[in-house]
């Protein structure tokens, strides 16, 4: 997604973002009535967790982006895909060259593809990650694919990301489209936290492509072995 001028709609949601987690943590008074009972929600099943290679850009032998930062996108897209079924292994982490840390290009994008890791979801995390039609724009990031092997898509994070562009890119990878609902993860308009959410729909296509992932990992590891 492109980033907005300015931070405040990312302030606005950090702030909402503390006033929730104080509700969360809030003990319930011993008279207050009980909550109005949740709707049941219908019972998906339980994928094994995706695994996740994320290769974090260096500058001077630094990350571009803080370990804080980096469980923070995680675990926004977590809580965000397991209603659904879908849940992420514990990443494995490496360090991608400094080369990679300023995207500027399509070509550039393109380039990462030589740096792709088989057998899990792709995440390469960079300091700035230009938008290729509005040169005037940053991104905050993207799902890329080769356009000369479909096949190779991954998922591109500049460190200007807020913390549900993670997920938003995810449900990308996982098969979904834009969504014009303001505050769906796959929709531009996202300002508040306690709503922001994938639909049932979604799930359901996410469960589906993550099924199809797990079983071509699976073949590709088999294949490895022998
Ligand atoms: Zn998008």
């Amino acid at each position: 997604m492109r980033s907005r001028p300015g931070s405040r709609a990312r302030v606005a949601l950090a702030a909402a973002l503390v006033a929730l987690a104080a509700t969360a943590s809030a003990q319930p008074a011993p008279s207050a009535p009980a909550p109005p009972a949740a709707a049941p929600r219908p019972a998906v099943s339980e994928l094994a967790p995706l695994a996740l290679d994320l290769a974090v850009a260096e500058l001077d032998g630094v990350p571009v982006a803080s370990d804080a930062w980096l469980a923070e996108e995680l675990a926004q897209a977590e809580r965000l895909l397991a209603p659904h079924g879908v849940h992420l292994a514990p990443p494995r982490r490496r360090a991608l060259a400094a080369r990679f840390a300023r995207l500027e290009t399509a070509a550039d994008r393109d380039a990462l593809a030589a740096e792709l890791a088989p057998g899990a979801l792709q995440v390469f995390v960079v300091r700035t990650l230009r938008d290729v039609d509005d040169p005037r724009l940053e991104r905050q990031g993207v799902r890329w694919r080769l356009l000369r092997d479909l096949r190779k898509s991954y998922v591109i994070l500049s460190t200007a990301a807020m913390p549900t562009t993670l997920a938003h890119e995810l449900g990308h990878a996982l098969g979904n489209p834009h969504s014009p609902v303001p505050n769906n993860v796959m929709s531009y308009e996202r300002d508040d936290p306690a709503l922001i959410a994938f639909d049932a729909s979604q799930g359901a296509k996410m469960r589906a492509v993550a099924r199809q992932l797990l079983a071509t990992w699976q073949a590709l590891a088999r294949a490895a072995a022998r």
